[in-house]
């Protein structure tokens, strides 16, 4: 048996009824990850010793009888923007290089409370902007379908460890198509929860009002499991919402007959391909026999030619205000050379910050400008309130919208590439961030050899049934050895 195969929820129970030690699981993952990342790129942590640490622990909670967490012994990876005391969350930047997390975020307390095992940290792109992983200043990240292509980004890491069979489920955030964009790319599942479903407490935030924590994984209980445990209110995450979300980790295919759903066109005009297209009707020719209702709609208009600039204004505002802690004296990368404090921060943020993560501190700041104020951020949360209006409209007559992930496969990871083309490039995804839905990727077809994936958006809080969407389809794995 290659335990690396199993699912989470395969581990839990083999470890719970003593089939499988958990230090066995533990040290196969750990030898996993070292042999097979030294192609992806994924792993910028590995915590090996505390990793072991907890499996001799869980062991001994087995021996003795007592009650076990319901992620018992499974190995589960974070996005390196998300603290775990006493590792490093870099961030995947040169400023946060060395920095130590002091607390847990409450998504890791959540799943040590579980007995979940946290592996270490994994690969982004900086500060969370970018689409390719490309802007990590500890390089990219492969695809582990075909080396010379990108991961997606800016969860690279966890969707690639995912892929790779490197783990079977991680976290990431999303905050414009972040975990839906690389879940597409490497053919495994990643969810966008509702804005305010799981804490953000302890999280390194890229736009306060858009970002969430959501999950990656091969199978549907993989990730209804994980989702269980991470979701639920937090006193200490002041966006944190009172909800409760059930997952329910047991079969009822039925549950489509008679769900109505809105097949979205496209948002991206000339961009889409038309291979895309053809893998969208087929999706839409299965959902129809398995007995949904569905209807094309289009979502044109003055609102939604604007709303990717509304996105870029708001993120690139958040990203300048929140990036401004990062001084030099506060935390992580100063510079030795300074001799006055002007000259420590501007050093310290000239050298500490990659290239994209400037360009967007300087747009924010020229969007902010008191001249420039109601002409770009008022307007920006002008369009926003409207197209979740709008949204809102659709939503009284559907259940789920439908769209492609993404509108391409996975680049060559060679490719020369501006990092700003890729703002506009998958408008059908920042459309859950701008308006707080729930949505999520499933792995669907492959298209050039690589794999993609199709978004289904839902209504606020019904984040289990489109979870449930994903057993509609045959998961993906990738058969040959990395
Ligand atoms: N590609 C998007 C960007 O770079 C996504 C960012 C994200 O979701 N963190 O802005």
């Amino acid at each position: 048996m290659e335990i690396h195969r199993l699912s989470g929820c395969e581990i839990s129970e083999k470890i719970k009824n003593r089939e499988l030690t958990c230090e066995e699981v533990i040290s196969h993952f750990i030898k996993r990850m070292k042999d097979v990342d030294k192609k992806i790129n994924a792993v910028l942590q590995l915590d090996e010793m505390g990793a072991m640490e907890r499996a001799k622990q869980i062991d001994k909670k087995i021996l003795n009888g007592e009650r076990l967490g319901v992620l018992c012994g499974i190995p589960i990876g974070l996005k390196d923007n998300i603290n775990y005391k006493g590792l490093r969350t870099t961030c995947a930047s040169k400023i946060l290089e060395n920095f130590i997390s002091p607390y847990n975020a409450t998504v890791v307390d959540k799943i040590l409370k579980e007995d979940g095992i946290i592996m270490g940290k994994l690969n982004m792109d900086e500060f969370a902007m970018g689409s390719c992983n490309k802007t990590s200043f500890f390089g990219p990240v492969r695809n582990p379908w075909n080396l010379n292509k990108v991961s997606g980004g800016s969860s690279g890491g966890p969707a690639a460890a995912v892929a790779a069979l490197e783990l079977p489920m991680t976290l990431g955030t999303d905050t414009g198509g972040s975990i839906r964009e690389p879940a597409s790319y490497c053919g495994v599942i990643g969810t966008k929860p509702t804005y305010g479903a799981v804490s953000r407490y302890g999280v390194a935030t890229l736009c306060t009002s858009l970002d969430q924590v959501g999950v990656f994984g091969r199978t549907y209980g993989d990730v209804a499991l994980l989702s269980s445990v991470i979701y639920g209110f937090d006193e200490k995450d002041s966006t944190s919402k009172n909800c409760s979300v059930l997952f329910e980790l047991k079969d009822d295919d039925g549950f489509i007959k008679g769900k109505r759903i809105a097949y979205l066109e496209s948002l991206s005009g000339e961009k889409e391909n038309s291979l895309v297209k053809g893998i969208l009707d087929k999706a839409v020719h299965e959902l129809i026999e398995k007995g949904a209702i569905i209807d094309k709609i289009q979502l044109n208009g003055e609102i939604f030619d604007l709303f990717m600039s509304t996105y870029i204004i708001m993120m690139s505002t958040d990203c300048m205000s929140n990036l401004a802690r990062f001084d030099g004296i506060r935390y992580g990368y100063r510079d030795k050379d300074a001799k006055t404090p002007d000259e420590l921060y501007y050093n310290s943020r000239t050298n500490g910050f990659g290239k994209e993560v400037k360009r967007r501190i300087v747009m924010g700041s020229l969007f902010t400008l008191e001249e420039n104020m109601d002409k770009y951020y008022n307007n920006a949360l002008r369009i926003r309130y409207k197209v979740i209006e709008n949204l809102k409209e659709i939503f009284k007559k559907y259940d789920y919208i439908l769209s492609p992930s993404t509108v391409d496969v996975a680049d060559d990871i060679d490719k020369e590439y501006f990092e700003a083309e890729g703002y506009f490039a998958n408008p059908q995804l920042v459309l859950a961030n701008l308006t707080g839905l729930p949505a999520i990727s499933i792995p669907f077809d492959f298209l050039n050899d690589m794999p993609i994936g199709i978004q289904f958006i839902g209504n606020y809080f019904s984040d289990s049934n489109l979870l449930k969407l994903s057993k509609l389809f045959p998961k993906m794995e990738i058969e040959k050895e990395i």
